[in-house]
C-alpha cells in the first residue's frame, strides 16, 4: 500500500511485444512477454537498484516508467498521480520530474551540438521564461556541481572519453532539477577503472539534492555500493525485494542466491566465482509456475505448476514455495 513516503507506485505491470511478421526472427504472430505483473514502490530518497541478466526485463521497466513505452496493463503512479494513461499535455510536468541517463554516453549526446546547447536545450524548454544570461549561468552551476570543468562547454562531444560523456549526461539530466532520475546501465559501457568515478557523481548528486533513483544494472557489486533496496529480476518478474544489507547478508530466492555466488571472489590468490547453469528461456515461452523452475536446484514439482506469489519473508519479499527453507 502507498503511503506519503512513495514517489513511484508500479501495480500489476505487464508489458508484450508482439513480433511482427517481417520482424527479424520470423516469428510473426508471436509475444515477449517483457514485464510480466511487476508491482513495487519506490520511496522517496531512495537508489532503488533493480538488478538481473540482460534481457530479464529490467530496460524496458525503465522505459515504461519514463513513458517511452505504453504499458499493456497494468499502472504506473507518480506521487500519487497515475501517469502511464496521460496524455502528452499532462504528463509534460512529469517529464521535466522525472529524467534519464541512459547506458551509452556515445550514442545520447547529439554530435551536432556543443555541450553548452546540450545542456542548455532542456532548461529552454521546460523553463521558456529565463534569460539568456539565467540559462548560462544554470548550466555553468550545475557543470560545476557534478566536477565538470567549464572549459568544456564549447566543445562537442566527440572531444570527450566515455566516462566525461556520462558525466555530461548526468549534468544534462540535473539540469531541470528533477526529483526521480531512471539510470539505464549508466556505468555498464565504460572503462572499469572510471565507472567508480562516474558513480560517485551520481551518489553526490544524491546526497546534495535529495534524489531519488531507479538504477539498473546486470552487476551485483554496483548493487553493494549504490542501492539502499534492490529488486531482482528473472524472465519479467520480480523474484526477491529487500534492503540491500539483507539481501547481501542472506539472500532467500534460489536465482538471487546463484547470482551472489557468480559475483567473482579472490580465494587464496586465484580469482573463483560459481557458474549459474542453464540457459535463460525464451520470454517468447515462458515457463509454467515458477518461471526459474528449469534452472532451480530445489525445484519440486509445484513449481512446474504453480506461480509463487512475491510475499513477506525473513524481512523482505520472496517470490519462492519454498522461501522459508532456503535460508
Ligand atoms: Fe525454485 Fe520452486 Fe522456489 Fe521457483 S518456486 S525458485 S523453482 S524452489
Amino acid at each position: 500500500m502507498s503511503d506519503s513516503q512513495t514517489l513511484l507506485s508500479i501495480a500489476n505491470l505487464r508489458k508484450q511485444f508482439r513480433i511482427t511478421a517481417d520482424s527479424w526472427c520470423g516469428g510473426g504472430g508471436q509475444v515477449v512477454s517483457a514485464i510480466n505483473d511487476v508491482s513495487l514502490e519506490i520511496r522517496k530518497g531512495e537508489s532503488f537498484c533493480l538488478v538481473g541478466e540482460s534481457g530479464c526485463g529490467k530496460s524496458t521497466l525503465a522505459r515504461t516508467v519514463m513513458g517511452l513505452e505504453t504499458p499493456t496493463s497494468g499502472t504506473i503512479a507518480y506521487g500519487g498521480t497515475r501517469i502511464d494513461d496521460m496524455n502528452d499535455g499532462a504528463r509534460l510536468p512529469y517529464r521535466r520530474r522525472m529524467q534519464m541517463i541512459f547506458q551509452n554516453p556515445y550514442a545520447s549526446l547529439n554530435p551536432r551540438m556543443t555541450i553548452s546547447q546540450t545542456l542548455e536545450e532542456p532548461l529552454r524548454f521546460h523553463q521558456p521564461g529565463l534569460s539568456d544570461s539565467q540559462v548560462r549561468d544554470k548550466v555553468v552551476t550545475v557543470m560545476e556541481s557534478v566536477g565538470n570543468n567549464t572549459s568544456w562547454l564549447s566543445r562537442f562531444p566527440h572531444e570527450f572519453s566515455g566516462g566525461q560523456r556520462q558525466r555530461i549526461s548526468i549534468a544534462r539530466a540535473l539540469m531541470v532539477d528533477p526529483e526521480f532520475v531512471v539510470a539505464d546501465e549508466p556505468i555498464s559501457a565504460l572503462d572499469v577503472s572510471i565507472q567508480a568515478q562516474v558513480l560517485n557523481v551520481m551518489m553526490d548528486a544524491r546526497n546534495e539534492r535529495d534524489l531519488t533513483y531507479l538504477f539498473i544494472t546486470h552487476d551485483l557489486s554496483v548493487v553493494e555500493h549504490f542501492g539502499t533496496r534492490v529488486a531482482v529480476m528473472y524472465l519479467g518478474v520480480v523474484c526477491e525485494l529487500a534492503d540491500t544489507r539483507t539481501l547481501f547478508a542472506g539472500p532467500r530466492h534460489p536465482y538471487t542466491q546463484l547470482l551472489l555466488s557468480a559475483i567473482p571472489k579472490m580465494d587464496g590468490s586465484e580469482m573463483t566465482h560459481d557458474r549459474m547453469q542453464g540457459e535463460v528461456p525464451s520470454a517468447m515461452q515462458l515457463p509454467s509456475g515458477c518461471v526459474f523452475h528449469g534452472r532451480c536446484p530445489h525445484a519440486k514439482a509445484v513449481c512446474k505448476t504453480d506461480i509463487p506469489a512475491l510475499r513477506d519473508v525473513a524481512g523482505r519479499q520472496v517470490a519462492c514455495h519454498f522461501a522459508e527453507e532456503t535460508g
